[in-house]
């Protein structure tokens, strides 16, 4: 028997009809790419995003287009991906921080129809254009002031756009299940592959993130997504803070410590999102100022694995919440957060900090399992670790254009390339990437691990393990080590330190000192590029 409720389909635009109704008169600030803060509501937001629909049905923009945006956290870039799904067409975030050739690949195989970017990526896009004749113009997100002369073909302004576009454009309605907006991942290997949100899975996954045991967005809520919209779908908070109309502050190009600071305090954010790397930023700034967050609450920090010391520093220093949250642009992004269970708030800081600087449990609609190299389950007891599945509604099912093949396994699992533990209590734990974990004589032994003990010896600044054949085991662990600025810290003196901390067969088999490790564009360690480098390396317990 079916159930006989309304059939309403799942469309974003429900959304900000949502904050424009309900919470019209909340504010979205942002830090301009033109300089000043300026203010406006979801209702301004709401009226625009109509008109930028209405603009871009006017340039042919049809439904099941791709609409490319390059672009900071601005009120601008929010109405332009209502605008492009209320069309009917498909936002697509490009990444400024990969390099031209890259993006030009990205929006080559995308087919970007049109480009809505902030007049800071102008020189990027003058360069690769001429290799990008799919795209048939550039909307410059400003005003016919600050529009800069070009060389970009068909550049128009965006103002001018909205202010001659039709108010009253109704947004294309049709299918949940329809693409709403895609993203690519960065692709350590081979080429960058376009991830396809729906409109169904996310306003799923919006929901699931504002649960009270996630990022529970309220109408009381200021939110500030430190976290760019061009970074795996800004974590749903595009979506989520209008849902919830909780006031949105939006820094646009300026991310560092001062700038992130002056906007946490002059609008009084209780709630920000971002990578380590940016609260590694604000920390330094805090100190240096003597300043404090008197109206922080929570900080989501995820993308790669917060370190103990900023935990630390955020929860008995500022008095700040931290929520360690992981996920994957092929999630939508998020899966799982670090929010303590019933009971766990009487236990010590130390112990508490240990749980929270787990990667966190599952939020709604995401499953997960840990499997070994046959694809059998491995036990939820904190101790096994495994390759990390997953699945759900707002996972994704294949890449754009089939790129890489079938991804899901027969009962839709999909692989996330991570390998984690999951205890009783539901946390997960990542242990390794699985291209990165070592495999010594059958047995797993977890880089990140390594790594994380050995930059807490005083001379070390930065580590990386990788793996290196041997003939007995298979592999061993080679750390690569850059020493902190004036300190000269010996292999035997690193060796020791580690032996009194990790199993003696997880000892790296040697040290060797660098100036620098390599960093992929969202500023993660490239072990693929440190492989190569150390390609021809022999350690001295093979030779
Ligand atoms: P990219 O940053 O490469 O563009 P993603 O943001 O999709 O792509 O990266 C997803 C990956 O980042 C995860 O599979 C995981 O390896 C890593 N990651 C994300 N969050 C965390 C976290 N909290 N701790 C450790 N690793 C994380």
């Amino acid at each position: 028997m079916q159930g006989l409720m309304q059939d309403w389909p799942l469309r974003v635009s429900t959304v900000i009809d949502h904050a424009a109704r309900y919470h019209g008169e909340r504010e979205v600030v942002t830090r301009t790419v033109e300089g000043p803060v300026e203010r406006c509501t979801y209702r301004d937001v709401h009226g625009r995003a109509r008109r930028c629909a209405a603009a871009l049905a006017g340039l042919g923009v049809r439904e099941g287009d791709v609409v490319a945006t390059l672009a900071w956290n601005t009120h601008r870039h929010l109405e332009a991906w209502y605008g492009i799904t209320g069309a009917g067409a498909v936002y697509h975030t490009l990444n400024p921080r990969l390099f031209p050739e890259q993006i030009a690949y990205i929006a080559g195989h995308a087919e970007d129809r049109w480009v809505l970017a902030d007049t800071s990526f102008v020189p990027i896009l003058e360069q690769l254009q001429d290799a990008c004749p799919g795209i048939e113009g550039f909307v410059l997100l400003t005003d016919r002031q600050h529009m800069p002369a070009t060389g970009l073909r068909n550049a128009l302004c965006y103002e001018e756009l909205l202010a001659d576009a039709d108010p009253d454009f109704a947004w294309i309605q049709g299918d949940e299940g329809a693409a709403a907006g895609l993203c690519y991942t960065s692709g350590t290997t081979g080429n960058p592959k376009g991830v396809l949100y729906s409109h169904r899975s996310n306003v799923l996954h919006s929901l699931a993130c504002n649960g009270a045991d996630a990022l529970a967005l309220t109408s009381r809520t200021v939110v500030m997504p430190v976290v760019p919209m061009f970074h795996a779908n800004a974590w749903s908070i595009a979506f989520s803070a209008p849902m919830a109309g909780a006031k949105l502050v939006l820094p646009g190009p300026r991310l560092d410590g001062a700038s992130v600071y002056e906007l946490l305090d002059t609008e009084r954010v209780s709630f920000t999102a971002a990578v380590p790397t940016v609260w590694l930023m604000l920390l330094q700034h805090l100190e240096e100022s003597g300043s404090e967050l008197p109206y922080l609450q929570r900080v989501v920090i995820g993308g790669s694995a917060v370190p103990r010391v900023m935990m630390e520093t955020f929860e008995k220093r500022y008095g700040v919440e931290v929520l360690h949250a992981w996920g994957m642009t092929e999630m939508s992004p998020l899966g799982t957060v670090g929010v303590l269970k019933a009971g766990m708030d009487a236990l010590g800081f130390d112990e508490r900090i240990g749980i929270k600087l787990k990667q966190g449990r599952p939020i709604y609609s995401v499953e997960m399992k840990i499997v070994d190299d046959a694809g059998r389950e491995l036990a939820r007891d904190g101790e096994a670790f495994g390759h990390l599945l997953v699945r759900g509604p707002a996972v994704v099912s294949e890449y754009l254009k089939g790129e890489g093949g079938a991804l899901l396994d027969d009962e839709g699992w999909f692989q996330t390339g991570d390998v984690a533990t999951i205890d009783p209590e539901g946390f997960m734990q990542i242990t390794d990437r699985s291209k990165d974990v070592i495999k010594s004589g059958g047995e797993w032994i977890s880089s990140i691990e390594l790594e994380n003990i050995a930059v807490g010896h005083p001379g070390i600044a930065e580590a990386a393990v990788i793996g290196i054949a041997h003939p007995k085991w298979d592999e061993r662990p080679l750390l690569v080590v850059v020493p902190v600025e004036g300190a000269a810290p010996s292999r035997e003196d690193v060796l020791d330190f580690l032996r009194d901390r990790v199993a003696r067969w997880w000892l790296p088999d040697d040290v060797v000192f660098v100036d620098e490790i390599p960093h992929t564009a969202t500023g993660k360690i490239q072990k693929l590029t440190l492989r190569e480098q150390f390609a021809d390396y022999r350690l001295p317990t093979a030779r």
